[in-house]
This record gives structure tokens, sequence and C-alpha cells, in this order.
């Protein structure tokens, strides 16, 4: 569509065309129902069939075994970082958080209300810009906390932390779920908000482990428990029902275009383009480690406040949006989701060869 520009907003994101057009004839009448998607009982037949068809999906994308749950839950993945120490982690207990951003930053605020927060590895030395090597666990965590994609600084991690046996791994993956192959059997839970890279905002996708749903706290509203979630397939009270039903073709988009493998290679060959161009470019450098660098956030800066603004102003000319990067590192941040097209990564690179050629030091 010509009207539509390239946009490299951080959250929430761009969305695959054509599951934006499903949205635009199911909004209207889902199916022959003669009724929106939007307009559905929650517990009648034609919005039940999405939901359990959404789940199924889902399940077969990530090959998530018969013994986790699927939840979608609301307020946000932030609401899950107060309600993961209120199920699991007792007053004189201890919790491990990986300190690798903003968000772990607050998910450790927020624990830090429920029980003892061992910050197992932090890489706030260097403002964030690389993942440690190192972990050092506690003796006896509850659970282990990680960030897997660090959306401000354009961090991410190449494969998950191994806690100690028996501590279950809990993920905030927000921002990069679902961009590659997971091993589910390796986590406790994964929990993302589905506005970077699952679909609209609105929801969040909670995948749990059933024998932590029944180790949750039962001592708590019952909004606030896994359990009640688990028990009522996520439709204990109104779900938000149009976010769910836009995430399930989000997902029936992913299982058509080759599932997560073939997305992964197809966010490998888009970010590894862009990190190349950076890489040799005399004007423009990466601000993340190399080792570190993320795949969905990829951070750069001329080095010159003055020439980082207008180069955000040059690819606005060029029909593309969202370039500004986060303010605590500054410059540009493209966030080339799941859904982002190759096109707009080539588009950017074009751009940044104009603008280095007009600019050189
Ligand atoms: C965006 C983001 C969040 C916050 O999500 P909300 O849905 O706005 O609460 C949390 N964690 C990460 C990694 C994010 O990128």
């Amino acid at each position: 569509m010509s009207d539509r520009i390239f946009n490299f907003s951080a959250g929430p994101a761009v969305m695959p065309e054509e599951v934006l057009k499903q949205c635009q004839e199911d909004m209207w009448s889902l199916g022959k129902t003669g009724i929106g998607v939007m307009e559905h009982s929650h517990r009648g037949k034609a919005f039940s069939a999405v939901l359990l068809q959404t789940i199924a999906d889902c399940r077969a994308l990530a090959k998530i075994p018969d013994d986790y749950d699927i939840l979608f839950l609301t307020g946000g993945a932030s609401s899950q970082f107060f309600m993961i120490p209120m199920n699991f982690l007792g007053k004189d207990q201890t919790a491990d958080y990986l300190m690798t951003g903003a968000w772990s930053k607050k998910a450790i605020g927020d624990a830090k209300r429920y029980g003892n927060v061992h910050v197992a590895c932090s890489s706030e030395d260097k403002n964030c810009s690389y993942i440690p090597a190192e972990v050092t666990w506690s003796k006896s965590a509850v659970y282990g906390h990680f960030t897997s994609n660090n959306t401000i600084f354009g961090t991410q991690f190449k494969t998950e932390p191994t806690p100690p046996a028996g501590v279950p791994l809990i993920c905030d993956a927000s921002s990069d779920i679902f961009s590659r192959p997971i091993d589910v059997t390796k986590y406790g839970m994964i929990y993302a908000g589905s506005q970077k890279n699952l679909g609209p905002a609105g929801v969040t996708l909670v995948i749990i482990r059933k024998d932590l749903v029944e180790r949750g706290s039962k001592d708590l509203p019952v909004m606030l428990q896994y359990r009640t979630h688990a028990k009522e397939d996520s439709c204990y009270n109104t779900p938000p029902s149009f976010p769910i039903y836009a995430v399930g073709q989000v997902f029936k988009w992913l299982l058509k275009n080759g599932g997560l493998e073939g997305i992964a290679a197809k966010n490998e060959a888009k970010a590894g383009k862009l990190y190349d161009y950076l890489d040799q470019s005399s004007l423009f450098k990466a601000t993340a480690a190399g080792d570190s660098r993320s795949l969905m956030n990829v951070t750069f800066v001329t080095g010159d406040e003055k020439l980082d603004e207008q180069f955000i102003a040059f690819t606005k000319e060029r029909k593309m949006d969202g370039l500004k990067g986060h303010r605590s590192v500054g410059g540009m941040r493209a966030s080339i989701y799941n859904a982002f097209p190759e096109a707009g990564v080539d588009a950017l690179i074009a751009a940044m060869k104009e603008f280095e050629s007009q600019n050189r030091k």
C-alpha cells in the first residue's frame, strides 16, 4: 500500500500487512456471523473458537509441551513484574535477577517489595551495552529472571542463561518472543507484552509450567493468581478479545511463513545487513557490544547529537519513521521486529549511505 511508510517504532510496532487486511474484514463480520470480532461475546461459540485456535497455534508454533499453560492476561508485561514475585517470592526467600537494562531494573524494583533480590549479573557499568558472560547464582533462589532482549539498549541474549538445577527460569521476552526457535522446556515461564512482536497492544502472553501455576500463592486477589486464569482458559473475566484475535492472526502468519525457523532466518538477514553496514561506516557506529547485538532493536549513533537529529529528519523525508533512539542511549534505534519488511532495512541503509556521503568526516 503506497500510503504506508516504513515504521521503525519500538512498540506498538509494525504488523504484517496481510494480518491488518484480515483484521479489517473480521472487524466488520467475523466469518459469516454478521457480527464483528470485537462485538462477539467472549463466551460465545465464535470467539471461543478463535481463542482455542490461537492457543493451539501458539502451541504448534513454539512446540509448547502439554505441561505448560498458555494464558492471555492484561496489564502489560509491566504487571508481570509484580505478579511474578507476588506468586512465587516469599518474604524470606530470594529470587535471582539478571540486570541487563531498563526493563530488568523495573522488574527488580517490584520484586524487592516482596522478598530478597540477588542481582546475579549486571551490565550497568557500561550503560547496559553488553550481555554479561558471567552469572553468579545464589544458593537457593526460588526462580531466576532475565530479559531476553533489551529493547532500549539493543542487546540480546544469544541463548538462555542456565540457572542451577531445579530453579525455574523466568523470561521477559516482550521484544523478541517468537523471533527465533525456543526450547520452552528450559523455562518455568515466558511472558511478553503483545505490542512489539505479537500484534496490537492490550494483551500479555504468559507461557507457564503447570507445577508453577500450582505453586503460586493462594493468599492473593483471585485476578492476581495464575491458577485463576489457567482454570478458566483466560476467561475468568472478559479477556482482551480483539488483541487475542489479532495475535492469533499473527501466529497463523508465522506458521504459514516457515514458523520460527523461517522467521529467524529472515531476522538474521535483516539485522545482518544493517550491522554489516554499520561496521564499515565511517560515520555511523553500533552502540551494542559485538557479541551482544540484538536482532530486533539495532541501536546506533554518529557520535554527534546534531548530526543524529539531522539524520532522523533526513529519514522522515524518505518515508521512514520511529528511528529516534531512547533518551538513555541517544542516537538512533531501528526496531526491526518479525513483521518489519526487509525493503525497509534496504531503504534505511540507502538513506545512511546518502547521508554519509553528504557528511564525510
Ligand atoms: C516494552 C517492554 C516492557 C513493557 O511492556 P508493557 O506491555 O508496556 O508493560 C517490558 N519488558 C520489555 C523487555 C519490553 O520491551
